[in-house]
């Protein structure tokens, strides 16, 4: 109840919360209660979290931040939902999201954006933004969120929180809505590392219902995080490093891995020469997806579907363009046209032709270390308005978080200092499925 007050009283101010589920909540936290008077466990039991409103939950509105799927109520619920609601957690609601989870600010939410606890005039990051900014409020302890070119990390490191996204496959995609299937993973966002892993170690599981599920299985990511850093051999790309890493961003994230070479670890210099190449790649291999993905919004099944169409032709354009905001109509642009018989070798082949080579190069850096590790963003948190009339400038945020979709890697954000009084952090890169040693890491460092 005390969570829920505050979630209510701060949400005028910060919009972090699409929908609060007061009924909802007061009736999963007396079955928490009754749980533990007849004294039943639950690793989570009684946990107030919330979910990123992408991920669909049954008889609550789940509208992935569009005025598409405004009135979109679930008949099910995902299986990260399920997951959680079987460890005992009781979500207060549905978070705040850039639209279909296409932005790096949240201001391209139907519903207005988020802000940012830290800043009045500040973005909380995207598209996750509403889950790190009520993180980060406490009205939470812990939300899930979705990280499809950097989604989990760049809104935790703008608001002081701390977010994971797990390997491709590790959390079932079964009732997230899609944006891009081949990047998009689930993954939590709180305030420690050792959080980050109480949550995911319930949020994993192999998903018969998700095709691209991994056969790991559950797994105890607390088990590694009391064991030092002594001999751990840490990546340093110089790629990081590059021009456009404002420079007191570049200095407390070589504070902080000064501090973990203190604390035993060994820093070493690798090589990622793709790099560079990794947001053009995305950006035609995400709208490309995003536009077969985006196509069942048609009026017709579900959504938001336009007044007396005078025909099916008319039914279609006008459900999805009053349905689908600007930059969701953007990228399905992009995506048809990379897609278009005359530009498919052009655009799509080649951005995969880049993929690999991104995930080779990182492939050959993990043969001579254990993490790779830099900034997570270029910049703290930035101004409401300050980028939303430049995409390609937005576009920009996600230089450093890529390159992990696209090669299918665990990457994580945690805190590392502030700059002009704004939170920045610290990105941890791992090998497939390394997740438990990357939490270490942070939680050693933290
Ligand atoms: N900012 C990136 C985009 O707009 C990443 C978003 C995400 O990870 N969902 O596509």
């Amino acid at each position: 109840d005390a969570q829920l007050k505050r979630t209510e009283h701060l949400n005028g101010a910060l919009n972090a919360f699409i929908s609060i589920d007061r009924d909802g909540a007061m009736a999963a936290a007396a079955a928490a209660d009754q749980a533990r008077a007849m004294g039943q466990r639950a690793p989570l039991l009684g946990v107030p979290i919330a979910h990123k409103d992408l991920f669909c939950t049954q008889g609550l509105r789940t509208s992935c931040g569009s005025k598409m799927l405004d009135n979109f109520i679930a008949p099910y619920n995902a299986t990260v939902v399920e997951n959680l609601t079987e460890a005992g957690a009781v979500s207060l609601g549905k978070t705040n999201m850039d639209e279909f989870a296409m932005g790096s600010s949240n201001e391209n939410s139907y519903y207005g954006p988020a802000v940012n606890p830290w800043g009045e005039r500040r973005v909380p990051g995207g598209s996750s933004g509403g889950s790190a900014a009520a993180v980060a409020a406490s009205m939470v302890a812990a939300a899930t969120a979705t990280d499809t070119g950097g989604s989990i990390r760049q809104p935790a490191a703008f608001t002081g929180t701390s977010g994971i996204k797990p390997t491709y496959g590790r959390c079932s995609r079964f009732g997230m809505v899609a944006y891009a299937s081949s990047l998009d993973q689930a993954g939590p966002i709180a305030q420690t590392a050792e959080d980050l892993a109480l949550m995911l170690s319930t949020m994993v599981s192999h998903d018969p219902k998700d095709s691209t599920s991994a056969h790991e299985g559950p797994e105890d990511f607390t088990r590694l995080l009391n064991n030092d850093v002594q001999g751990l051999r840490i990546g340093v790309p110089e790629q990081f490093f590059s021009q456009q890493l404002d420079d007191q961003v570049a200095q407390a994230t070589r504070d902080a891995l000064a501090t973990l070479e203190q604390r035993g670890a060994v820093l070493v210099p690798v090589e990622l020469p793709n790099l560079a190449h990794s947001l053009a790649a995305y950006y035609v291999i995400a709208p490309a997806e995003a536009s077969a993905n985006l196509s069942r919004f048609d009026g017709v099944r579900y959504g938001h579907r336009c007044d007396h169409p005078a025909n099916l032709q008319d039914l279609y354009r006008r459900s999805r363009s009053e349905g689908f905001g600007l930059e969701v109509q953007r990228r399905i642009l992009v995506g048809t046209y990379a897609l278009s018989a005359s530009f498919f070798d052009a655009y799509y082949v080649k951005a995969q032709q880049i993929r690999r080579l991104i995930k080779n190069d990182f492939m050959r850096a993990f043969e001579t270390v254990d993490v790779i590790a830099g900034p997570t963003t270029p910049t703290p948190a930035f101004k409401i308005g300050e980028k939303s009339d430049d995409p390609a400038d937005m576009y920009l945020q996600d230089v450093y978080t890529i390159s992990a979709n696209l090669a299918g890697l665990p990457g994580l954000s945690i805190p590392c200092g502030l700059v002009d009084g704004l939170p920045v952090g610290l990105q941890i890169l791992g090998q497939h499925f390394d997740e438990a040693r990357m939490l270490q890491l942070a939680h050693q460092y933290q």
